[in-house]
């Protein structure tokens, strides 16, 4: 049992302040269904006692200097892989996930956002000149930092490392759901040094924590990562302080098969990424669109790779856990049976836990095809081991289907042809386009963000830098006095 009471405030670890919205939360096994700790969740009180402090910490720590920065970031580097064992088991506890990917991905991943902060910090250009003004790029202030559970480092990483490169101090507030893994990375920054203040911690709900920071007046950005609802509820309640805000939500990404492509490079690959971290992924293609008189042969691809991903407990060898918590668990189980009620074929999986499993929050990785792309399932993320194959006549059908979605944050073209990928890619409306690959082809230096309700502002490696600063212009400078 793993019991948190406490938050990371001004550099020490202090207890709740209590207060309306404090209460308690339980953590439940996604394996096992049983319990696994338990969780003070803020209040109010508690996220004003973190802002002041950021407040008070942004006064020195966004005058300190590159080289400074870049040596707390170094520490952090360092204490972070220290920490690798415990934050790897915490989030195979929190999440059930095979311990490879816990190790691997979970792990490895934001710790290459951190160095490539380090890295871009060497030589960031924070001033330049335009016209007669000078152009200085200034810590944006006080970040507020809302985060959700299914990359749980990953996504806090890819805010908090630009955020101290930049000068900016920060209150984080992650995933109720992913705790355990917080508390140990709030460990790694107080090993590392980070003045008090300058990265504050408090667990706490959407409702208490998190709406709390998002009205705080003397929060001066807010950064979420997580589901489209709560990225409006988050820029609502901000709407009233102007405060900047930035949202990386939701997503449905098409992956356009044309008919050249090499469908068992493209189909192997997307319903691996489809399956991975058991559907929980944003930029997975969930919807694969594939030419009618090839339709036959990319289901028997689809079909052969996802029964070849076992699907079981870490102890096991399977490629898949469960899915995170049992909200998710229903969720996913009620937009299987939609797909089957709104007439989808279903060629793989369906309701119901995988055979031989009786508990835990599994999923059976499921495929259906002949879908229509005004089915629930074509149009609402899922965020469960879930694919969907819609046929289409033509490319220029192809690309309706692919542009007729409230979403717009990865999209794939494959094509044996490059030059015909790019013109289909250049019709897409989606922040990131992915030609020919997928997985194979994710770069932490790449502007990540979505477009139309998948969210707004970009994130990872310079793009990070320019999220957490804003431009002042000194007018006057060149001129001759
Ligand atoms: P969620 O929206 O339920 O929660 C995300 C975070 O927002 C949590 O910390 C939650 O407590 C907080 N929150 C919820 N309501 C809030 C409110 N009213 N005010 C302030 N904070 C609030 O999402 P989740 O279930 O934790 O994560 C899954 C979602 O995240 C999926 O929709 C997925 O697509 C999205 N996601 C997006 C990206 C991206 O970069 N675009 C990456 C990963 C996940």
């Amino acid at each position: 049992m793993r019991n948190l009471s406490s938050f990371y405030i001004n550099g020490s670890w202090v207890k709740p302040l209590g207060g309306a919205g404090s209460s308690t939360f339980e953590t439940i096994s996604p394996v096992t269904e049983d319990v696994t700790g338990r969780i003070v969740l803020g209040s109010y009180y508690d996220v004003e006692r973190a802002v002041n402090a950021a407040k008070t910490a942004l006064e020195s720590f966004s005058k300190t200097s590159r080289h400074e920065r870049i040596e707390l970031l170094k520490t952090i580097a360092e204490e972070y892989r220290n920490r690798q064992h415990d934050l790897s088991e915490a989030i195979a506890e929190e999440m059930g996930c095979p311990p490879w990917l816990a190790k691997e991905g979970q792990f490895i991943l934001p710790e290459m956002h951190l160095k490539t902060a380090i890295n871009i910090l060497e030589t960031y250009e924070f001033e330049s000149l335009c016209g007669n003004a000078l152009i200085r790029r200034q810590p944006v202030g006080v970040c507020g930092l809302i985060t959700p559970w299914n990359w749980p480092l990953l996504q806090i990483m890819t805010k908090v490392a630009p955020a101290l490169a930049t000068g900016c101090t920060v209150v984080w507030k992650p995933s109720e759901y992913s705790s355990f893994s917080a508390q140990i990375l709030a460990e790694v920054f107080d090993a590392s040094g980070v003045p008090p203040g300058v990265f504050n911690m408090v667990f706490g709900d959407g409702g208490g924590v998190g709406q709390a920071l998002s009205v705080h007046p003397d929060v001066d950005m807010l950064s979420i990562t997580g589901s489209t609802k709560a990225g409006i509820e988050v820029a609502r309640q901000a709407a009233f302080t102007i405060k900047k805000v930035h949202q990386e939500l939701g997503g449905k990404g098409p992956s356009i098969l044309l008919e050249d492509a090499d469908f068992n490079k493209a189909v192997v690959s997307g319903v691996k990424y489809v399956m991975l971290n058991s559907g929980q992924n944003c930029t997975s293609p969930t919807r694969l669109l594939v030419p009618r008189q090839r339709l036959a042969e990319a289901e028997t691809i689809a079909k052969e790779t996802a029964e070849a991903m076992k699907v079981g407990p870490p102890e096991t060898d399977a490629l898949i856990g469960p899915v995170a918590n049992k909200q998710q668990w229903e969720r996913v189980q009620h937009m299987i049976k939609q797909g089957i009620d709104e007439g989808a074929e279903l060629l793989l999986g369906g309701p119901g836990r995988p055979e031989g499993i009786e508990r835990g929050y599994f999923v059976k990785p499921t495929i259906f095809s002949n879908v229509s792309n005004e089915m629930s399932i074509a149009r609402e993320e899922i965020f469960g081991p879930v694919l969907t194959i819609i046929p289409y006549d033509s490319v220029e059908e192809a690309i309706l289907i692919a542009n007729d979605s409230p979403y717009g944050l990865a999209a794939y073209v494959h094509s044996a042809r490059k030059d015909h990928a790019i013109q289909v890619a250049n019709r897409i409306v989606a922040g990131q386009i992915y030609i020919n690959g997928d997985m194979d082809l994710l770069d932490v230096v790449v502007p990540f963000g979505g477009r139309k309700m998948s969210g707004n502002g970009r994130e990872f490696g310079a793009a990070g830098f320019e999220a957490f600063t804003e431009s002042v212009a000194y007018l006057g400078y060149t001129s001759p006095s």
